[in-house]
């Protein structure tokens, strides 16, 4: 979300009996001196809850002066000593792992068990991060000519930055932060002003596992934040997660200025379903890729191609399963589906529903009249529906991020793959069939880079890399993975004879 003017969500001055985020640079939690400020609101009861302050640019430079203070002497810290303070980060991330989740729930919306869910996927990263000892090995090569040895060292790039986006506040910022780390990087981080909560408590819960004043610092804001990351001369890499605009924008800006960026932007996945699915199994797993966290993921299904004769039966079922889905506060432990981020997103995604009516799309499950009992001023939207989607439509090619499935039916499974490719964004797509062949096919043909089969939401594995292709990412190397050890490290190559 753009927050350079004053929108939405966007209070001046301190009249709200609520707390104001402070900003944490050079080891010492500091009030910003924004005037302008975000505020962060739990979406399920519509109420404000903290307020996020849009700082300037200004503080960016007092950050990154900390971040560039701190280097030298944690890029000399042992590497051994610096997955130390990652080993205690994992434990205070497990002794605090239900109210983390709990955090993530109340300032996004999404269930208690979706949020358990990321905030586990995040603490893996920090687990791999661990390993640093062996993954930033080099490599060497001895006698290259006669008496001279050539060796290949990794050495960390400097003062990094992190931009989230709202949608996973605790796991995203941790595909990056113990990665850089660990590398022997510093950092500035820069949370999503719509969430900015979670990841202010796992600041605090690092600072109490012996990393030095400045290694890290976090910088609370919006647009300007970003753009004086892109532009600021100490910084030297980038990792952006958001919108597809913003991701290019943040991609060209930051290599412009010299920076090294891995810019992850957004996507429209597609689900193909082909008649020899084993459907028992395959409804639930298409109903969750579609609507679990309210469609707000990177990863989630959006458009559903059934091929064939599969088309009846898929428009049957997830109609049937989708349906059943309880709507409600993520923090109740019946509830299937939470609300959407905020006021203004809810009236973008019924914004959706009306144009793909307006379009001529059959509503085969209509979400807009949900209500919550004692959550009405929650931003709810319930699962919907549209069958004989095209991709001409705006249902059809832009991405919703809510819970709106579009079904647009094909007749074989190279017209699924057609489909997918004229699309411009590539980030996830998965097939169900119990055909390898069909599998395989699809695999390699996919245009996205992470593929399920059988999986409804190829998820990030802290262990393999993470990212999409075509305007899904703005890069080379992905995250975390070993792809994380090549961002955060140059490599140097040192070619010795001794006389
Ligand atoms: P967003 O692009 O609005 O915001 C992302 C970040 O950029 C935030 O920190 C925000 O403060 C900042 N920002 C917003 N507008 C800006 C501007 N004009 N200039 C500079 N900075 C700006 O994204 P969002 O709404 O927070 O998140 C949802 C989007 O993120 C979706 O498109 C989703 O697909 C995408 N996403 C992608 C992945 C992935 O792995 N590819 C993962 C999560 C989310």
């Amino acid at each position: 979300m753009a927050s350079t003017a004053l929108s939405e969500g966007t209070t001046r001055g301190t009249h709200h009996d609520v707390p104001v985020l402070p900003n944490f640079i050079g080891g010492r939690w500091v009030e910003s001196s924004a005037r302008e400020f975000q505020e962060v609101t739990n979406p399920a009861r519509g109420e404000v809850i903290a307020r996020a302050p849009l700082s300037s640019a200004a503080e960016v430079d007092q950050a990154a002066a900390a971040a560039r203070k701190a280097f030298p002497a944690w890029r000399d810290t042992p590497v051994v000593a610096r997955a130390q303070v990652l080993f205690r980060f994992k434990v205070l991330l497990e002794e605090h792992f239900e109210e983390l989740a709990r955090t993530v729930t109340t300032e996004h919306g999404k269930t208690l068990d979706e949020a358990r869910g990321s905030v586990r996927r995040g603490i893996e990263c920090v687990e791999v991060a661990c390993g640093a000892p062996s993954l930033s090995m080099g490599y060497s090569l001895e006698n290259i000519s006669s008496g001279v040895d050539c060796q290949a060292y990794r050495q960390p790039v400097g003062v990094c930055a992190a931009i989230a986006p709202f949608n996973f506040p605790a796991m995203v910022p941790l595909w990056f932060l113990p990665f850089a780390i660990a590398t022997g990087n510093t950092m500035v981080v820069k949370p999503s002003e719509q969430v900015p909560l979670s990841q202010k408590r796992m600041i605090e819960l690092l600072e109490q596992c012996g990393l030095p004043p400045g290694v890290v610092n976090l910088v609370n804001g919006g647009r300007e934040v970003v753009e004086a990351i892109c532009d600021h001369p100490e910084i030297s890499a980038v990792s952006f997660v958001g919108s597809t605009p913003v991701a290019r924008a943040v991609y060209r800006r930051a290599t412009h200025s010299g920076k090294r960026v891995q810019a992850l932007g957004g996507a429209k996945n597609f689900v193909v379903v082909m008649p020899d699915a084993d459907w028992d199994r395959a409804i639930p797993v298409i109903t969750e890729s579609f609507y679990g966290c309210a469609g707000e993921r990177c990863l989630a299904g959006s458009v559903l191609l059934p091929v064939g004769e599969a088309h009846a039966k898929a428009r049957e079922r997830l109609t049937e399963s989708a349906g059943a889905l309880k709507v409600g506060d993520g923090t109740q432990s019946d509830v299937d589906m939470g609300p959407v981020i905020s006021g203004r997103h809810r009236e973008k995604v019924l914004g959706y529903i009306e144009k793909g009516v307006a379009e001529g799309a059959e509503l085969l499950l209509d979400g807009r009249q949900v209500r919550v009992r004692d959550r009405e001023n929650g931003f709810f939207v319930g699962p919907t529906i549209f069958d004989g989607v095209t991709p001409e439509m705006a249902i059809g090619h832009e991405e919703i991020f809510g819970p709106v499935a579009s079904i647009h039916p094909v007749r074989t499974l190279e017209d699924a793959i057609a489909v997918m490719h004229a699309h411009p964004n590539a980030n996830a797509t998965s097939i169900f069939t119990s055909s390898g062949r069909s599998a395989r096919e699809f695999a390699r043909h996919a245009s996205a880079s992470m593929v399920g089969v059988n999986i409804g939401v190829a998820a990030p594995m802290a262990y393999f890399p993470f990212g999409g292709s075509k305007d899904s990412f703005f890069g080379d190397l992905k995250v975390h993975g070993r792809d994380a050890f090549d961002f955060y490290t140059d490599k140097k190559v040192v070619i010795s004879r001794w006389f």
